[in-house]
């Protein structure tokens, strides 16, 4: 049965990194087929970003500078990993003439002053392009078979650039054509994380932190019997270690509740790894590059049974955007204007509560989408706005998102009282409260400076005595 293992942007990261990767792939390489996905060195796709931004920008040195800006790295990794000879000379070409691909991109951008949806999703693809070619090249180096692949040649998509959902079945017949085989050769495929391509082939990535999502698309597709995700930490934990010192590591999670710690903040897996392996009944690990004997986190159909709440989790930097009036009551159009306003802007909507007299609906976003909120339900209600009908627009910034988590809360009876309960002992102030949250958490929101102390308290009431 196939393994596939997913690396992150720190298990790359440099030539250190690349070597604890390859020793941990050949480790299990040794015993059955496995299929690496690999994010770029971390760091390369921000820097990606910030040449598009620069180019558009119409700013020449920094497209200038680019080339050296990306390539050095990469370069340095490669001359550390490989010793000089062909094998160094090949994958030293197949850099530069990513590299090069890149910077013409980058070149056509600063002349057009124009960075599209789709010229951005082929400009950030190169990190992860240039990651494995060179893990590839060291694995060679060090006789393990293995064989880069660019998963535009394997993960079909729905075309959504930036933001492109899998088509499944698609994939699964690219995969019996480009892995299968390679894996029947005893090769082990490196395969480029964060992307994939449209039915035309034209590079689509899958959203930022793509990678874990690329590693169970491609676990389902191959049938996986265990997706592998190795990342810097030992797993997913009860609270954020920085906030709660004594929080842990769980050792075992539903599918259900590691999307909504990931949609609620736990960095460790994107929320939507877990739907591929899901259909399958593929169980997920977190495991931990450096620590690769820490036990991790499995994350399958069951969970740890016996909690109520599993983890706290928070969202910080976040603004709510309220829409309120008389307009609002019992006029579902009203309703659909404001959802459908707030829909084009593309923000990230983390959180919609409605007030009970239905005389307002707030919208908790990312504090860098607030005002394209406000502008957009400005425009959409100017009319409105000015005979009055729709009262008010107003926002509040710098708040957060607090979730408790956990599968067990479902029919356990007092959970949610017993977590305001809870924020009333520490005087801390519930600025909104989410509508028709999922069984699996209660969700609140409260002002930024108040998080530490209410994941804390929470932390406290719920985890640290079970
Ligand atoms: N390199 C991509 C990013 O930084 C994808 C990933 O690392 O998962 O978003
Ligand atoms: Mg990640």
């Amino acid at each position: 049965m196939t393994r596939v293992m997913k690396f992150g942007g720190t298990s790359v990261g440099d030539a250190a990194a690349m070597r604890r990767t390859a020793a941990i792939l050949e480790e299990h390489h040794a015993r059955e087929p496995v299929v690496a996905v690999v994010s770029a060195m971390s760091g390369m796709t921000n820097l990606l970003l910030e040449c598009g931004a620069a180019a558009v920008a119409g700013d020449s040195e920094s497209v200038e500078t680019a080339r050296a800006l990306i390539l050095t790295p990469h370069r340095r990794a490669l001359t550390e990993l490989v010793p000089a000879g062909e094998r160094r000379r090949q994958t030293s070409a197949t850099l530069g003439s990513l590299v090069d691909e890149a910077t013409r991109l980058l070149y056509s951008v600063y002349v057009l002053r124009e960075l599209s949806p789709r010229a951005k999703d082929r400009l950030v693809s190169f990190g992860e392009r240039m990651s494995s070619a060179i893990l590839a090249s060291y694995l060679n180096e060090i006789g393990v078979a293995a064989q880069q692949v660019e998963a535009d040649r394997v993960i079909v998509t729905d075309g959504v650039f930036g933001n492109a959902s899998p088509l499944l079945e698609e994939t699964r017949e690219r995969a019996a054509e480009v892995l299968t085989p390679a894996l029947a050769d005893g090769v082990l495929p490196v395969v480029t994380g964060f992307f994939g391509a449209t039915v035309e082939g034209l590079t689509a990535t899958l959203g930022r932190g793509g990678s874990d999502f690329s590693a169970s698309i491609l676990g389902n597709a191959v049938d996986a019997s265990e997706i592998w995700i190795w990342t810097d930490v030992d797993g997913v934990m009860t609270a954020d270690p920085r906030i709660v010192p004594s929080a842990r590591t769980l050792s075992a999670i539903s599918y259900s509740e590691a999307t909504e710690l990931a949609y609620f903040g736990a960095k460790v897996i994107h929320p939507k790894t877990m739907y591929p392996a899901e259909e399958r009944a593929i169980p997920v690990w977190i495991k931990n590059t450096f620590e690769p004997d820490a036990p991790g986190t499995r994350i399958s159909v069951e969970h740890e049974a016996g909690y109520s709440a599993k983890a706290i989790a928070s969202i910080s930097g976040l603004a709510i955007v309220t829409v309120e009036g008389r307009g609002l009551i019992d006029v579902s159009q009203v309703t659909t204007r404001i959802f459908s306003a707030v829909g084009r802007t593309e923000a990230n909507v983390y959180m919609i509560s409605q007030a009970s007299s239905q005389h307002s609906v707030s919208f908790v976003v990312g504090g860098a989408d607030r005002a394209s909120v406000l502008a957009a339900l400005g425009a959409e209600f100017r009319e409105d706005l000015d005979h009055q009908r729709v009262l008010s627009l107003s926002e509040e910034r710098d708040v957060a998102i607090v979730a408790v988590v956990g599968a067990g809360m479902r029919g356990t009876p007092g959970v949610a009282g017993q977590v305001f309960a809870t924020m009333g002992a520490e005087e801390i102030n519930i600025v909104a409260i989410a509508q028709g949250s999922s069984e699996l958490n209660i969700s609140f929101v409260v002002e930024e400076t108040d998080v530490s102390a209410a994941v804390g308290a929470l932390h406290r009431a719920f985890i640290a005595d079970v």
